[in-house]
């Protein structure tokens, strides 16, 4: 392979995916339908039950909503869609620049509640290429934010290719304690070491969750549950420290919010959905921070 290529083309998928599960937090029946999308088109949620008002939901920072807790994107017509990060998160670990994503209610289905399912059915329809060349966004100059507790760069980055990330977490139940993890974000990598990864969460928020209405389709099949130092999951974990690589799965999810492919480093301590958006809004108001180039 030549090192001074051209550019990478955009890609988007060959042929229409289709998946069903149930919504996380409706506890509703939820499918969602992937499609080709045209060059340019970026990515893009629809809801086919809004017939009303079918107008696309761009998957971009200025259209999240809500990033309590999973991320929710509203467009102007007030159409929504929620829990989103896991979709988008296998979207941009595969590269894929111009899709359209169907659903058929306000929510994605949570699936296993790691992006296998959605990086499976992706790669099964298969990757198009393009007419026109891809282009990134690179970081030039450092963004810095701060959260209480939490905090996250973006960073220009020592790769020239591709999104290095930092990431890591602080739990006080020792079935989680301190994890880190560092890695190249690569398609290769992002399959292997972080789409299989599954969301978690504590046995003693399930029901004060429950009570508010949200988590109503939570259950072992989609989520780790944590209890006091043990993993109630009888299957166990998938990776010894499978905590900190689905929080870096959240932060890529998130991060595909850019709409491009991003060329620099992305360091997250604790990080949440609200954290990153916030970085994201950040890094936008900052426009000497970065620019946008071929890939
Ligand atoms: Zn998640």
């Amino acid at each position: 392979m030549f090192t001074f290529m051209s550019a990478r083309p955009q890609r988007t998928i060959a042929a229409p995916a289709r998946l069903e599960g149930v919504g996380v937090h409706s506890g509703l029946r939820a499918t969602i339908v992937f499609r080709p999308a045209a060059e340019g088109t970026g990515v893009r949620f629809v809801r086919a039950d809004r017939r009303h008002a079918p107008g696309p939901i761009p998957a971009r920072v200025e259209a999240v909503a809500d990033a309590r807790l999973g991320t929710t994107l509203r467009s102007p017509d007030g159409a929504e869609a929620a829990t989103v990060e896991h979709v988008l998160a296998a979207v941009f670990g595969l590269g894929i620049d111009n899709l359209e994503i169907v659903l058929e209610g306000p929510e994605a289905p949570i699936m296993d509640g790691s992006a296998r399912p959605y990086a499976e059915a992706l790669l099964a329809s298969g990757l198009h290429d393009q007419a026109v060349p891809a282009e990134a966004i690179e970081i030039v100059q450092p963004v810095f934010l701060e959260q209480a507790d939490r905090r996250a760069a973006l960073l220009p980055g020592a790769q020239s290719e591709a999104l290095e990330l930092s990431v890591g977490i602080v739990f006080d139940d020792p079935a989680i304690g301190t994890q880190s993890l560092e890695l190249l974000l690569t398609p290769e990598v992002f399959l292997t070491e972080i789409a299989p990864a599954r969301t978690f969460g504590y046995l003693r928020d399930w029901a004060p969750m429950q009570r508010q209405g949200r988590g109503l389709g939570s259950s072992l099949e989609n989520s780790i549950v944590i209890d006091a130092g043990r993993v109630l999951n009888q299957e166990g974990l998938r990776f010894p420290d499978e905590f900190v690589r689905h929080k870096a799965l959240d932060l890529i999810g998130d991060l595909a919010l850019l709409g491009a492919p991003i060329i620099g480093r992305c360091e997250a301590q604790r990080p949440g959905h609200a954290l990153t958006t916030a970085l994201m809004q950040a890094m936008l108001a900052q426009p000497h921070c970065w620019r946008r180039r071929p890939l």
